[in-house]
């Protein structure tokens, strides 16, 4: 098959592990970088260019798209979908899951275990937005953060409100949380491809942090799951629609709850805590399911 990667640097462990994987096992793969992608959007003939050349014949594409470039990489990877290339995850899933409160609404209506989370546009709130979540201390986040950068624990009520006033002020919009004080630092990803759990791992942040995010100091240890942290892992991943995902689980007191699902999910975590062949199963997966011209997906 031929494969392409979107992604902004071949040099990145998780781009280059998917390109070892790829070629051990005979396929050809390509490296595109999707802010040097541009499209030629005409009736019938959707096509993308390269640096001066047109790019055909891609039976699936990898998209592994930063959280800063979502708008453009997500339109170059429906470019993708039109011309009936099969995507590891669709554009639309991958819009969905990074905007988090987005994603908390999908997966509470089908009953996924959550921390309680509020939201509210006017300062007038405030207070009973403090209420609603069961008051101090609380985790206030960015609605679309990641690497745990834009993620505060607010102990008193008037730090919180603080907070949340100067984010209102600058137009941000952030969610308000249950601050999940008894699962000590740490968080479960559960690594999901095609509606399995294939690898998990124990993320611990470092003394005097809660957040765990390996950007910001946590390290990974190896977890057993529980049977129930799996199948909401599962559960997770379908509602978003995501193939290929991370979902970050925290130990509650009232049971497993999904923080988040993340659509591009780092490989190096993951594969040097197991020592599992992730990016292996990936393009095992591509195997199994890529056929092209027959895309299914939602950015149609
Ligand atoms: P990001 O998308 O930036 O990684 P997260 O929502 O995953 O943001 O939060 C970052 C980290 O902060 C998590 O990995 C977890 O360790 C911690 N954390 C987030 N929300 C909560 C919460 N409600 N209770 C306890 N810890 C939390
Ligand atoms: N690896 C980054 C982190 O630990 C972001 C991508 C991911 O969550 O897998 O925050």
């Amino acid at each position: 098959m031929r494969i392409a990667i979107l992604s902004r640097n071949r040099r990145l462990y998780s781009t280059r592990r998917l390109i070892e994987a790829a070629e051990a096992r005979e396929h050809e793969v390509i490296v595109l970088d999707p802010l040097r992608c541009y499209m030629n959007i005409t009736s019938l003939k959707p096509s993308i260019h390269y640096k001066g050349e047109g790019i055909e014949d891609v039976d699936a594409v990898i998209p592994r798209i930063g959280a800063s470039i979502t708008f453009y990489g997500t339109a170059v990877l429906r470019q993708f979908e039109m011309m009936g290339v099969f995507p590891v995850n669709e554009s639309v899933a991958i819009s969905r899951a990074r905007d988090k409160l987005r994603s908390l609404q999908l997966l509470s209506r089908k009953g996924i275990g959550l921390p309680v989370t509020g939201f509210a546009h006017s300062p007038d709130d405030i207070d009973d937005l403090l209420d609603l979540v069961g008051g101090t201390p609380m985790v206030l986040k960015l609605i679309e953060g990641t690497q745990g950068v834009g993620v505060v624990l607010a102990e008193t009520r008037q730090a919180a409100a603080s907070v949340i006033q100067a984010f209102m002020g600058l137009k941000t919009n952030i969610l308000a949380q249950e601050f999940i004080k008894e699962a000590n630092g740490a968080d479960i990803r559960c690594f999901v491809i095609g509606g399995k759990v294939i690898a998990a791992m124990k993320r611990q942040a470092k003394e005097g942090e809660f957040r765990s995010n390996l950007h910001r100091g946590g390290k990974g240890l190896p977890i057993r799951l529980t049977p129930q942290e799996r199948s909401t892992a599962v559960s997770a991943a379908k509602i978003m629609g995501l193939n290929v995902c991370g979902v970050d689980i925290l130990r509650s007191n009232h049971g497993p709850v999904v923080m988040e699902v993340n659509s591009s999910p780092g490989l190096e975590g993951i594969e040097g805590t197991t020592g599992k062949d992730i990016a292996g199963d990936i393009i095992r997966f591509i195997e199994q399911n890529a056929r092209p011209n027959h895309t299914r997906t939602r950015g149609k």
